[in-house]
């Protein structure tokens, strides 16, 4: 999973987002770079590698600016090098874009744009996005966000996008389908980031963009809208992220931290939640959906990597303790097959950061055939949080008496 930073405010913007960047650095890249838009002028630099890479590349250069967007790559169409890498400049270099995700019908797309004399310099389909948007900005003598507006009409796949133009040097533009986008709101200043990671030592009041709306950041103002242009209110959340807990706090990798963690993070998901003595387990989330629980015909669980094996242990336990019949599945080969799925099911999606994106298009399946979601992810607001039924997130939630009442029907 690739990485989105970007800054408008009244700070010098390249720090922020160079830090934001390692901030992300978890999530794994395979590239990174920055595009900054100083007196009407827009650069970019990016480098094949780790940030510190393009920190060194970068040192010399003036990047003195206050608006400014990041990105980690992981490729997905092209090989990691300097080319490949994000951001991308539209033909006339007047406008540049960062992208997660995928856009499947950029082949089509790509051979229009090449009739239409735009030049590609790169391998991969973002490039195909940022002249989109301005072959429509051209073609209809627009304004930028209504061309990036119309340019979303016209992508088919999934991005979390964030585009910059020289033209309109205050002005940030950001849109999202199926990868995450989160905005930072601080005095005088806006972030934006795929995870709250980069943004919560500046401001811990967020707003999770959802799918098909775009987020229009000038002026000091923020301005968001749906696909249709129907203006949304921002549901504004309190981040109740720690720092410390998203730091290598002195290990030399995240893997080694996570492993040394282990037995803190086991104590810290049963505190609150565990009263030996009483015999209790407090599961807030989950109360309303407790009868569907009890009553579940199968118990499927969906998740990716290490979350996949999380699975596979919790699959002896149910099957152990609650004996369910208890599935595991990978979320990219579950959502692409046509999965047997029904009202009794319960579908339990883990996901680290609760973005996973084939974990979440998994569970928006399974939801769409009826069952009862439940989430497991250890970000409070992320999507699969927001997604799900009933999710297990860090916050100690409300009483669920334990143990369970009586099935409804005899299994
Ligand atoms: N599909 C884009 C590329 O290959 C973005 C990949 C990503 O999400 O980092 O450049």
């Amino acid at each position: 999973m690739c990485g989105i930073v970007a800054y408008i405010g009244y700070r010098e913007a390249c720090p922020i987002i160079l830090k934001g960047l390692h901030r992300l650095e978890y999530r794994g890249y395979d590239s990174a770079g920055v595009a900054l838009l100083n007196n009407g002028e827009l650069s970019v630099y990016k480098k094949k590698g780790k940030v510190a890479e393009l920190e060194k590349f970068i040192a010399e250069k003036d990047t003195l600016a206050n608006i400014g967007m990041g990105h980690t790559r992981w490729a997905t169409h092209g090989e990691p090098n300097d080319a490949n890498a994000h951001p991308h400049y539209s033909t006339s270099e007047r406008i540049a874009i960062i992208h997660n995700g995928i856009i499947e019908n950029y082949a089509a797309l790509k051979e229009h744009l090449q009739q239409q004399g735009h030049v590609f310099h790169s391998d991969t389909d973002t490039e195909v996005f940022v002249n989109l948007i301005e072959e429509i900005q051209k073609k209809n003598q627009c304004s930028l966000e209504q061309a990036v507006r119309l340019a979303l009409h016209e992508v088919v796949g999934a991005y979390a996008i964030v585009v910059l133009s020289k033209d309109n040097p205050g002005q940030l533009i950001a849109a999202r389908k199926g990868s995450p986008l989160v905005v930072g709101i601080g005095e005088n200043e806006f972030f934006l980031a795929s995870d709250a990671t980069p943004i919560i030592e500046y401001t811990s009041d967020v707003v999770y963009v959802n799918d098909y709306e775009l987020v229009v950041i000038k002026d000091g103002e923020m301005d968001l809208r749906s696909r249709e242009d129907v203006k949304q209110t921002p549901y504004i959340q309190k981040l109740e992220l720690e720092l410390d807990r998203i730091e290598k706090g002195g290990y030399e990798h995240f893997m080694l931290k996570e492993i040394f963690e282990q037995p803190r993070s086991i104590l810290d998901s049963m505190r609150g939640r565990l009263e030996l003595e009483a015999g209790h387990l407090n599961m807030g989330g989950v109360r309303a959906y407790e009868r569907k629980f009890v009553n579940a015909d199968r118990i499927l669980i969906v998740a990716c990597g290490t979350s996949w094996h999380a699975g596979l242990v919790a699959e002896y336990l149910l099957e152990d303790l609650a004996r369910v019949p208890v599935e595991v599945e990978y979320a990219s080969e579950f959502r692409y097959r046509n999965p047997v799925i029904t009202e009794r099911d319960i579908v339990i999606a883990i996901s680290q950061s609760g973005e996973t994106a084939d974990t979440l298009a998994a569970l928006e399946l399974a939801k769409s055939r009826g069952a009862t979601i439940f989430g497991i992810c250890n970000v409070v607001g992320s999507s699969i949080a927001r997604a799900t039924d009933a999710a297990l997130t860090p916050t100690p939630a409300p009483k669920l008496v334990w143990p369970r009442p009586k099935p409804l029907r005899p299994r």
